[in-house]
């Protein structure tokens, strides 16, 4: 059992690392982003609200946010195997919040892999992104207010986690799959299990 937060500004490369973790490690991946999205999608209540606040590059406020994540925990019999979290934290309160709820079942967080990826380099592979997928919040207004909202409010955790030793800094830039095998390799070492 292995639970992990994928932590990292936006387009880090959080969702291309998730998918590699949940395969090398047996996970179940929870991305609040991409389940916001379906929401949206589906034209949910909330879907709707979502909308109003990704739309705008702004975080869906801490006790909505909070909410949601438990009942996915409750819902998935598979999270029992451990969770690859890719977009949350986002925040100190979402990150104690994540602590109780994981206390509650009994199990804790085991690491946090912080992908570092440089500004410019983050924008132009948003950039590149919505030209591809036709995301509506990659767009260059939305990327900078989305930006400073990791400025301000998501950074912090990086600290937050270095404190409590949970922190691991991987470099972002460069071939996903020599990325992984820092990510892997740092991930067996915090945690003492074989790959
Ligand atoms: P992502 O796909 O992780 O980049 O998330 C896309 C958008 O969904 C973010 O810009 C936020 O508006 C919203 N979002 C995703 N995760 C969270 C979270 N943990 N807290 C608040 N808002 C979130």
């Amino acid at each position: 059992m292995l639970n992990i937060v994928l932590f990292g500004a936006p387009g880090s490369g959080k969702g291309t690392q998730s998918a590699k973790l949940i395969d090398r490690y047996g996970l179940y991946h929870i991305s609040t982003g991409e389940l916001l999205r379906d929401h949206i999608s589906k034209g949910t209540e909330l879907g709707k609200i979502a909308d109003s606040y990704i739309s705008k590059g702004h975080l869906i406020p801490d006790d909505l946010m909070i909410r949601i994540l438990d009942e996915v925990l409750n819902k998935e019999a598979s999270v029992k195997n451990g969770v690859v979290f890719d977009g949350f934290p986002r925040t100190i309160p979402q990150a104690e919040a994540l602590e109780k709820l994981l206390e509650k079942r009994g199990t804790e967080l085991h690491a946090v892999v912080g992908l570092e990826v440089p500004e410019e380099e983050l924008i132009d592979r948003m950039i590149a992104r919505g030209k591809e997928t036709g995301r509506a919040d990659d767009n260059i207004d939305t990327i900078k207010n989305r930006l400073e909202v990791y400025r301000n409010q998501t950074l912090p955790l990086k600290d937050y986690y270095s404190k409590n030793g949970k922190y691991l800094g991987i470099n972002g830039s460069g071939i996903v799959d020599e990325i992984f095998d820092n990510i892997t390799d740092g991930i067996d070492k915090k945690t003492t299990l074989t790959k």
